[in-house]
């Protein structure tokens, strides 16, 4: 097999060493004898795997003792009806950016009152929306710090009169951020932090129990803080793996340290999009995600767009097509996509422009 370059979006890439302690505790898990998805989750073994993952978000995300972190099934699609559940009393407001963030808008509106405080959908959401007012009497302002879908991100913590709350489901751990300005965040595992198949979230203890409505115990973050995230049977193997990532990445320095990284590889990409006669990005320059470059041929060169997706699978690109919503291309930048990969489609580019002059 030749040499692959991986950019999927999500399932994404992660790093080698956690796919191969993952297959070793597939076989033998923590010298048990018996295979992680085979244990029960009722052990000491367990529980140093849980314990460990729980402090390993602490210390990377610099979590305050004000926040408790969980582990959860259902996909961030699921965390969208929580948020509502669990905070959702009078009126909250959506910061438009997107699918996924009108999705969370969507589902809130089956809850109670929830609307679009600012949209950016005029542009097929190729920007951030800004100088917006927050009005002073929401439950909660809710945001989507990275849209993976269009390749925009809210590179600031942004400073919030009411509560915050954020899925950060394609940039947790990519950068810095600053908790304690969040009531809430949340997301799916497998953007940047495991496997498809767990979610996390990071909530603010006493911003819970505030809403008058019966919350079904599943969907009650409290029942999930109490138990340490075991109140059922937790999703083993995914928690495992996403154990075995950070760990990776604390290795590595932790989020400071691969935030320079993630800005050092997107920098790459960006500027030979801004270079290269053959291409153009799509996102506002001044909310370019550093997680999912997106770009398209440049005008008068549309023709030509499969002949480069055929030409950068033959050098070993795989995932660079662009959602169906946007088009053309999209190169997903997650922590574990090493410079190397950026550097192989930077020059699979500039190839291509060489052949077509
Ligand atoms: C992928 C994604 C989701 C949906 O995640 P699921 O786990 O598939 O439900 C939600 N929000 C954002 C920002 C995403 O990128």
């Amino acid at each position: 097999m030749s040499k692959v370059h991986v950019f999927n979006a999500g399932p994404c890439v992660l790093p080698q060493v956690a796919i191969d302690n993952a297959i070793e505790a597939l076989k033998n898990f923590s010298g048990t004898g018996v295979s992680l998805i085979s244990i029960s989750h009722r052990t000491k073994e367990w529980d140093a795997v849980m314990d460990e993952c729980r402090a390993l978000w602490k210390e990377l995300l610099h979590i305050p003792d004000t926040h408790e972190v969980v582990f959860l099934g259902g996909g961030a699609s699921l965390q969208f009806l929580y948020v509502a559940m669990n905070f959702l009393e009078k009126k909250a407001a959506y910061l438009d950016t997107g699918v996924w963030a009108h999705k969370a808008l969507v589902e809130a509106q089956g809850i109670g009152e929830a609307y679009a405080l600012a949209c950016s959908k005029d542009k097929n959401y190729t920007y951030i929306p800004k100088g917006f007012d927050i009005p002073k009497d929401l439950d909660y302002l809710h945001i989507t710090t990275n849209n993976t879908i269009y390749g925009t991100e809210i590179h600031e913590d942004i400073d919030c009169p009411v509560p915050l709350i954020a899925d950060m489901s394609s940039d947790i751990m990519s950068r810095p951020v600053d908790v304690s300005k969040y009531d809430l965040i949340y997301g799916g595992a497998q953007k940047n932090v495991g496997p498809a198949g767990v979610i996390f979230a990071i909530i603010r203890k006493d911003a819970l129990g505030r809403v008058s409505r019966h919350i079904p115990t599943m969907l009650d973050y409290r029942t999930h803080i109490d138990k340490l995230s075991m109140f059922n049977t937790p999703p083993v193997f995914n928690i495992f793996v996403m154990k075995e990532t950070l760990k990776w990445l604390k290795g590595l320095g932790g989020v400071e340290a691969m935030y320079e990284m993630n800005k050092k590889k997107a920098a790459l990409l960006y500027d030979e999009i801004d270079r290269n006669s053959m291409f153009i990005g799509t996102a506002a320059k001044e909310d370019r995600s550093l997680m999912n470059v997106c770009f398209v041929m440049a005008p008068g060169k549309e023709d030509l767009q499969d002949e480069f997706m055929a030409f950068a699978k033959s050098r070993g690109m795989i995932g660079i097509k662009g959602h169906r919503s946007v088009g053309g291309f999209r190169a997903s930048l997650y922590n574990a996509c090493p410079i190397e990969d950026v550097e192989a489609l930077v020059e699979c580019m500039k190839e291509f422009e060489d052949l077509k002059k």
